[in-house]
């Protein structure tokens, strides 16, 4: 830290990302990255894209992506915003809906970076437990005095609650609003809020391009709500950082959300893999969540949480594990290919 940092950054506790390792090459099962390309209209954009063009800045209103995902999600532009990835649509939704000492709540284990935005926006950040099996119960969410924040299917849990279930939260919060970062919800058949937008105001959906449609490596989000909620967001962003889509995200989100049959195909192999993967691994006695997304969150009966993380890493599969009650026996398994859950088990195997 410089002597220049201010008091408040210092106290900051920052996300940590899943290792990005170069000294070897991983069997890489540790951020939820997909294991199959883009669709292949993002390698037509890649391959067309004029050079030149970069001398002009995007559109700040980023319309012609907002307009795609609004087909794509049977909604109109302005209920939709467009982020830099679906953590700065996180970002401005912390900005946008809090005064400095508000409460916010969310359950005790789930995405990490919901504490991080709390922090540094200087909110309070109220934890709810998960039920003992690690599900959310909505009930536990009824008449708060805060907004809230759920992920569902939850992170690193990997278990989803109904639209019906995010629904009596919604209705037995009216004055708040109510967040649902739907990150991995395209390998949760038929689960997404997004119909419900049309009953509700205080429900904002956020979604991710990075895992389902393979674009973690480019940075699109979105934010689905009323046009008055998406206002205030945009509201944020020309605060901000008003140019938050570069030309070529702008190009390949276009691409990616016109794409529906390949999203279909390759969600529905990792959703086949996952399931056999889960069933590979209670063979051997794992404790498995049950999981509604790209991942798995497993218990071996002998080896705790680091020790295994750090075994299997030896072996050449890097898996994520956090040092966090109720959790740190555990292991989070991205679903990669067939072959990739092959060497994981074999790998285990030989542990
Ligand atoms: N929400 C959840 C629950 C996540 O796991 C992630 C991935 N780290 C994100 C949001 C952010 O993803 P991205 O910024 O790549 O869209």
């Amino acid at each position: 830290m410089s002597r220049f940092l201010s008091g408040a950054a210092g106290r900051l506790a920052p996300y940590i990302p899943g290792e990005q390792p170069r000294d070897q090459q991983y069997v890489k099962l540790n951020t939820n990255e997909s294991p199959y390309p883009p669709c292949p209209g993002v390698r037509r954009v890649l391959e067309s894209a004029n050079a030149a063009d970069l001398r002009l800045y995007p559109d700040p209103d980023v319309i012609a992506l907002r307009q795609a995902m609004a087909d794509c999600y049977g909604l109109s532009a302005d209920q939709v915003f467009a982020g830099g990835g679906s953590d700065e649509v996180l970002g401005f939704f912390f900005m946008a809906f809090f005064d400095r000492g508000d409460k916010v709540y969310y359950p005790d284990i789930t995405y990490g970076f919901y504490a991080v935005y709390t922090q540094l926006c200087g909110l309070e950040g109220k934890t709810i437990p998960l039920r003992e099996d690690y599900s959310l119960a909505p009930e536990d969410y009824f008449g708060l005095d805060g907004n809230i924040v759920i992920a569902n299917p939850n992170a690193p849990t990997g278990m989803a609650i109904s639209p019906a279930q995010v629904e009596l939260i919604l209705q037995n919060n009216p004055q708040r609003l109510v967040l649902v970062d739907e990150a991995y919800i395209d390998f949760a058949k038929d689960q997404t809020c997004v119909p419900l937008l049309a009953k509700y105001d205080n429900l904002l959906v956020v979604q991710t391009y990075s895992k389902s449609r393979a674009l973690a490596g480019m940075r699109i989000g979105c934010g689905l709500g009323a046009p008055e909620v998406i206002g205030d967001l945009r509201r944020i962003k020309y605060s901000f950082n008003p140019y938050n889509l570069d030309r070529l995200s702008i190009l390949i989100g276009i691409a990616a959300s016109a794409a529906r049959d390949y999203l279909q195909e390759i969600t529905g192999k990792i959703a086949a893999t996952r399931d056999e993967t889960k069933a590979r691994l209670e063979q051997l006695g794992f404790t498995v969540l049950p999981s509604k997304t790209n991942f798995l969150f497993a218990r071996s009966p002998v080896i705790g949480g680091y020790e295994l993380y750090r075994r299997l890493k030896e072996k050449g599969v890097l898996v994520r594990q956090f040092e966090k009650d109720r959790i740190r026996d555990f292991v989070r398994i991205t679903v990669g290919t067939p072959e990739q859950m092959d060497r994981l088990i074999e790998a285990i195997g030989e542990l």
